[in-house]
């Protein structure tokens, strides 16, 4: 008789091995660590709400560029003299928009739906259509808060990123101090392909249908890769609009420009963040960051401040890679002359590729840079084995969110490259969002002075413990006190990060208990 042996057996079922699955190794690692309560491991290894939906916008007519060989079936085509050129909006990608009237009384010739502009070049007249595009929000936990993350625009994100990345701002808004739970969301769209006009639709119609879901006291979005302040300004109009308090309700969103309820070094402060904990890290040494040299990915909003800072400390920058390419001066770059290259309107892509003041080389060059410090400020998962293997740098400052991949951190270890974890290294944009927060809800300003000095004291007290947690040196300073967090024996920083906040987060259910 067939023994049960010779039944097929059902595999047990392997977890699929994912981006958030790699985000939360570290997240079991640490529960482990600390014997995390069950429930509590339960409650925090998936979000509280996912949600998902849809947003559409009619677009704007646009002339789409025909390439030299396609233009020359066109030779015979007047040019087209065009009474608006300020309606026509140019994208980076060679289209250009046409706003409000623009052709209107212009003298216009158009062959085939083709029409030749002033520039020479042929373009293809495309009627504007609806468009649907898909938007997320996930809401992670709010044990200690209003859900808070970022709102990120761009082509590559998916629930599986939304999560991992709503989960990161539960334990960066944990190790900050700050009152809030984490959040993230966005929409998938590549904002570079898009006018002013139209992704000022798409924003109002996605806070549109965000609306029923967030709050000034639920959750709070803020900027984040492919947004700004001024697509903050738009989502909070768009959440006030017809409400009789909006004086209220300003801290529906942080980041905002100062001049409507910003915060004053809100827009510097992830970049200022990262550099109070770079400089902890060599105070600690008894070093400066004078004479330090230093490689930046990502020349945005992050990256391009953290340099500007690390240059003002004296520090010198030798490459910088961003989405379109690299540059290099092995006699370092001069930082404020990048910035302005970068913000010229001219340079539609807002690359640093093309400085006059640094040589083009290859991404792959760039990993190689022998510098003191790397901040990668870029999107997530770049330093990967393979790249952790090249890199010839001393101290790793994530910039950006989840830089580093778990491989890439196994890789680091052996090398014995130091790293300042994301969850602490960029935690001053929420910290200084927190700032914001209350200003509106006081409705107060402070200076610039007043946020920094507060951002310093809080990143670095709690870099300071951090740092204990992963020596494993309890102790009680006039500045922080690590008794409460240290483990017993020594951990790498990225635990010893999320040990912190994993303890912070727990003493609220163990506090509070969980309602029925
Ligand atoms: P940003 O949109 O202002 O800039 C992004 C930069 O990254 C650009 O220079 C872009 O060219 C570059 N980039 C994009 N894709 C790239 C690629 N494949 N290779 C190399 N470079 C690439 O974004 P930001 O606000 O500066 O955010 C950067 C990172 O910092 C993100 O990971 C974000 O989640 C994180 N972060 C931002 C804040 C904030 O306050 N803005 C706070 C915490 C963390």
């Amino acid at each position: 008789m067939a023994g049960p042996e010779n039944f097929m057996r059902v595999p047990t079922a392997q977890p699929k091995r994912t981006l958030y699955t790699d985000a939360m190794e570290i997240f079991h690692r640490a529960a482990d660590t600390i014997g995390l309560a069950p429930r509590v491991r339960l409650e925090l290894e998936e979000p509280d709400y996912e949600h998902i939906f849809y947003v559409t916008a009619k677009l704007k007519d646009r002339l789409r560029p025909l390439s030299p060989e396609a233009a020359k079936a066109f030779g015979e085509l007047p040019v087209t003299q065009v009474r608006d050129p300020n309606g026509l909006e140019r994208l980076a990608d060679g289209q250009i928009i046409l706003n409000g009237k623009a052709l209107l009384g212009s003298d216009v010739n158009i062959r085939r739906g083709h029409l030749r502009l002033p520039d020479g070049g042929v373009y293809q007249l495309v009627p504007g259509e609806s468009q649907r595009f898909k938007a997320y929000r996930v809401q992670h936990n709010q044990a200690r808060g209003p859900y808070k993350g970022g709102i990120r625009y761009h082509r590559e994100v998916s629930l599986d990123l939304f999560k991992a990345l709503a989960a990161e701002m539960t334990w960066k808004t944990a190790i900050a101090e700050v009152p809030f739970g984490g959040g993230k969301g966005g929409i998938a769209i590549d904002p570079r392909q898009y006018g002013r006009e139209e992704l000022e639709a798409i924003t109002l119609r996605f806070m549109y249908k965000l609306k029923k879901l967030i709050g000034p006291n639920i959750d709070i979005p803020a900027p984040d890769v492919g947004t700004n302040g001024e697509i903050m300004a738009l989502m909070m109009r768009q959440y006030l609009d017809g409400e009789r308090e909006r004086v209220v309700g300003k801290a529906i969103v942080t980041g905002k420009d100062v001049r409507i309820g910003g915060s004053e070094g809100r827009v510097k402060a992830t970049g200022q963040g990262v550099v109070y904990c770079i400089e902890d890290y060599y105070a600690d040494k008894g070093e400066t960051l004078k004479g330090k040299t230093y490689t930046v990915q990502g020349f945005g909003n992050v990256g391009s401040f953290a340099a500007e800072i690390m240059h003002g400390l004296g520090a010198r920058l030798l490459a910088v890679n961003d989405a379109d390419g690299t540059v290099f001066n092995p006699e370092g770059i001069d930082v404020p002359a990048l910035m302005a290259y970068v913000a010229d309107p001219k340079n539609l892509k807002r690359s640093v590729l093309g400085f006059p003041g640094a040589a083009k080389i290859e991404k792959k060059a760039f990993w190689e840079v022998p510098v003191d410090v790397l901040i990668p400020a870029a999107l997530g998962g770049e330093i990967t084995g393979d790249v952790a293997e090249r890199l010839q740098v001393k101290l790793i400052a994530e910039g950006a969110n989840g830089p580093t991949t778990p491989d890439a951190d196994r890789v680091l270890q052996k090398r014995g490259i130091d790293l300042i974890p994301d969850i602490i290294a960029n935690a001053g944009g929420v910290t200084v969002s927190y700032y914001e927060w209350i200003q509106n809800k006081r409705m107060e300003s402070w200076s610039e002075a007043e946020v920094n000095a507060k951002l310093e004291h809080a990143l670095k007290r709690n870099y300071r413990i951090i740092r204990d947690i992963s020596r494993n040196t309890p102790r009680k300073t006039e500045m922080h006190d690590s008794r409460p967090f240290c483990v017993g024996k020594q951990v790498e920083p990225r635990l010893a990060a999320m040990i912190l906040a994993l303890k912070r987060i727990e003493a609220h259910y163990i506090i509070e208990g969980f309602s029925q």
